[in-house]
């Protein structure tokens, strides 16, 4: 199977019908046989910028790639996609929710991609896969693999440095200031950073870093200042 014909599947009834017209060619994007498709040039539009992915020079496209390239929610949104009507899209401060208990909402095969810009194309880079345990993020540009058993542990220790540090600290530990780690405690600080350290700067701990959620972190320190303001009265 290919990933954009799972994706055109995940959204069920929710597709609209297209007007096929006879080929006889390959699809341009998946350089699969098609004996109907759409023409390419309705669907590429000036902000396609990776003619050289493409499979093949034909004018067409297999349905399934057409629907992908023309539907701007898979631009805007992070998504899941698995069977039959299994379509998530969600926001950034969300993906925590879905990466870590994957299994209360679909079944593989199933394809996650992040987007960072929410404009590109991202569909047809995709891996489908097959494990809840191990699978391919497609981020933005690249497939990063996530290992649930041992990145669970990563981020749990990212999120308690993020009570602290900003992201771009955390992106680069050698930048975090003096007067945040010792707010933070050196010993603490030091214990995380050997833990970290087989994984630091790498695509999966730059993704985990990323989908850390910043509203939760706003939340609490609001609510701290509340506190705060509290104890002074
Ligand atoms: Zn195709």
């Amino acid at each position: 199977m290919y990933n954009t014909e799972l994706i055109y599947q995940s959204f069920g009834e929710k597709k609209n019908n297209m007007d096929l017209v006879f080929a006889n060619s390959v699809c341009s994007l998946c350089g699969k046989k098609i004996e109907y498709g759409v023409l390419r040039k309705y669907f590429f539009s000036s902000n396609f910028t990776n003619h050289d992915e493409l499979k093949s020079k034909s004018d067409f496209l297999c349905k399934e790639c057409a629907f992908c390239l023309g539907n701007r929610d898979l631009r805007v949104n992070n998504f899941i996609c698995a069977s039959e009507n299994k379509i998530y899209l969600f926001k950034k401060n969300d993906i925590e929710k879905y990466i870590f208990d994957l299994e209360k909402k679909i079944k593989p095969p199933f394809i996650f991609a992040v987007t960072k810009s929410f404009k590109k194309h991202m569909t047809f880079k995709t891996k489908i896969n097959f494990s809840l345990n191990k699978f391919n993020i497609f981020f933005e540009n690249h497939n990063v693999l996530f290992c649930k058993a041992e990145h669970i542990y990563i981020y749990s220790i990212l999120k308690n440095l993020y009570n602290s540090f900003s992201k771009d600290e955390l992106n680069n530990l050698d930048s975090c200031s003096f007067l945040n780690i010792e707010k933070f405690g050196f010993k603490l600080f030091l214990e995380y950073r050997k833990e970290l350290k087989q994984f630091e700067k790498t695509k999966i701990y730059n993704f985990l870093v990323y989908i850390l959620n910043s509203e939760e972190k706003l939340e609490k320190i609001k609510n701290k200042i509340e506190i705060n303001k509290n104890k002074n009265k």
